[in-house]
């Protein structure tokens, strides 16, 4: 079988994005947890294109997640930190990088996760007001700031998403 059209390898490689975001020095492995976190499945229609352990000068590894038409909430980004704090965010449009900038961990979280304490006031109330100190970002380490109880990257991913947990 031949095909009609050919396809370069860089277009094979790099699929540009005429608007989006693309976060790139995505933790590697965990992409499709950030896709999970972000409320995409694919069923929505959204257009993503995921690159899972691609060899990078900065981190060794890496993912690369690009998402079509969206442009990401704060509160989505401080999500991005805690699972992935290297990350960089671009921002698309028409083709151009219009504003990039690295995910950052503020010194106070709040809003979520769920303290994994079931004791904890903020399960007993709304649950906008779980605040968590971040003590460590690598390995993550957050204190609940109400019951003191510390919690994981695991713990947050456990949350976050149906997945179980990194082995590192
Ligand atoms: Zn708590």
């Amino acid at each position: 079988m031949k095909m009609s059209k050919e396809i370069s390898e860089s277009e094979l490689k790099v699929s540009k994005i005429k608007e989006g975001t693309v976060i790139d020095h995505v933790k590697a492995g965990t992409a499709l947890i950030v896709l999970e976190m972000l409320g995409i499945t694919g069923l929505e229609g959204t257009v993503a294109t995921l690159s899972l352990n691609v060899p990078s000068k900065r981190q060794e590894k890496k993912d690369i997640v690009k998402i079509e038409d969206r442009f990401l909430e704060r509160t989505e980004i401080n999500q991005i930190a805690l699972i992935s704090p290297n990350a960089t965010i671009n921002e698309i449009k028409d083709f151009k990088v219009v504003n990039k900038f690295d995910v950052e961990l503020p010194e106070e979280v709040s809003g979520f996760p769920k303290c994994i304490n079931p004791k904890c006031i903020t399960n007993a109330r709304e649950p906008s007001m779980q605040t968590y100190y971040v003590k460590s970002i690598e390995p993550l380490k957050i204190r609940c700031k109400y019951c003191n109880t510390d919690m994981e990257r695991n713990d947050v991913i456990k949350q976050l998403t149906k997945y179980q947990g990194l082995t590192q």
